[in-house]
């Protein structure tokens, strides 16, 4: 084993964090946190333990693979691939043209680069339409995100007062820079409160202070009661919203209506539960708020992202230490979600540049005549 540490990261998982590598040849030996990087400061969760298996598994490929005739695979080097798999491309970009070659790939994990290469491809085919994993869950949140807040808000746990998980369990899932160490400590001080919306007693929810265990699916009854809290009771910041927010009368109308004690227990919680919750955000010098797949792949998810956002808009929890402020790397991801650009042949909604993954099948396998962006 080389005895020499070598700086690195961890692409596991959207948070990135950095890690120091023992190497064996190929292998990765050993890994620990780098106590100098800036955000993860030494902390490495369990998973970048296995790195070496990620990179180096038994069944992951080490050469291209091509199809035979009879379906099995030979190996062949990478320049026959490559200049086979590119001469194959520009013959359907001479028959068909370019829009007619969808790409899907560039969203996985935490190591985005596949995307940053894709767009270089696709720029040089002249593909426009394409999709990833994030159009399974997450382009209802980006929607909301880009007409809400202009981009993508992230959120402050290490400094807020009020942390708030809704459909998410970063305890496993992390999502979170030291994910168990920054809920610990939320939960463990007096002056601070740990808020779980989650129909599930995931480890999150069993060291919050606060866990509104909803019937699953009902997650927008519970946002809309506590919002609704926050309206009627005059719990919002007005000087923010005087200031950042624009048509507002037709919001509060609607939230001063929600019949909160009613929209509790339809959600399967108490009333005084919401109130609480609902106070304690609004009351906070600093609150965050995070979702995630719990309800971005279940019933009203883009209205439940909407509704999540408000809990921070609201309470004037935006662009500030401990609670929401602008995220610049994905700032990309939500600024085409004005344009009205539809899908071929079912001309759904195109969010983020990214086709809606229920209908690539049939976008792929319906013969239409020409292919054209509708914009
Ligand atoms: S939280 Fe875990 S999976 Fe995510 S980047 Fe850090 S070490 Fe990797």
């Amino acid at each position: 084993m080389n005895d020499e540490w070598r700086q690195t990261a961890c692409i596991l998982c959207t948070v990135n964090c950095g890690i120091e590598v023992k190497l064996e040849g190929r292998h990765i030996a050993r890994v620990r946190g780098n106590k100098n990087h800036v955000s993860s400061r030494s902390y490495p969760c369990e998973k970048a333990q296995r790195l070496d298996y990620y990179q180096n598994r038994r069944d992951r490929l080490t050469t291209p693979l091509r199809r035979r005739g009879d379906g099995s695979f030979e190996e062949i080097d990478w320049d026959t691939a490559t200049g086979e798999v590119a001469a194959r491309l520009r013959e359907v970009k001479d028959k068909l043209g370019g829009e007619s070659i969808f790409y899907y790939g560039g969203g996985g994990q935490g190591n985005h680069l596949g995307g940053v290469y894709g767009a270089a491809t696709r720029r040089a085919l002249g593909s426009i339409y394409s999709s990833n994993a994030l159009a399974q869950e997450k382009t209802g949140e980006f929607w909301v995100d880009g007409l809400l807040c202009g981009g993508r808000p992230v959120p402050d746990f290490e400094n807020a007062e009020v942390a708030v998980f809704v459909g998410k369990n970063p305890w496993q899932s992390h999502g979170v820079q030291r994910a168990p160490v920054v809920l610990r400590e939320i939960a463990n001080d007096p002056n601070r409160a740990l808020i779980v919306i989650d129909p599930r007693r995931t480890e999150t929810a069993e060291i919050a202070t606060h866990h509104l265990q909803v019937k699953p699916g009902t997650d927008a009854f519970c946002l809309a009661a506590i919002l609704g809290v926050m309206v009627q009771e005059d719990l919002i910041d007005h000087d923010f919203l005087v200031e950042h927010a624009a048509n507002e009368t037709e919001l509060f109308d609607a939230l001063l209506a929600v019949p909160v004690a009613d929209y509790a227990a339809r959600a399967g919680l108490r009333e005084e539960q919401i109130r609480e919750v609902a106070c304690l955000i609004a009351r906070a010098s600093s609150a965050a708020v995070l979702e995630e797949l719990g309800i971005e792949q279940n019933l009203h998810s883009t209205l439940n992202s909407y509704l999540e956002k408000l809990l921070f808009i609201l309470t004037g929890n935006f662009g500030k230490r401990g609670a929401m402020n602008l995220h610049t790397n994905l700032g990309r991801l939500t600024s085409g979600t004005r344009r009205s650009q539809t899908t071929p042949v079912g001309g759904h909604r195109i969010i983020s540049g990214l086709v809606p993954c229920n209908v690539i099948p049939d976008e792929i396998l319906t013969p239409i005549r020409s292919v054209s962006a509708r914009c």
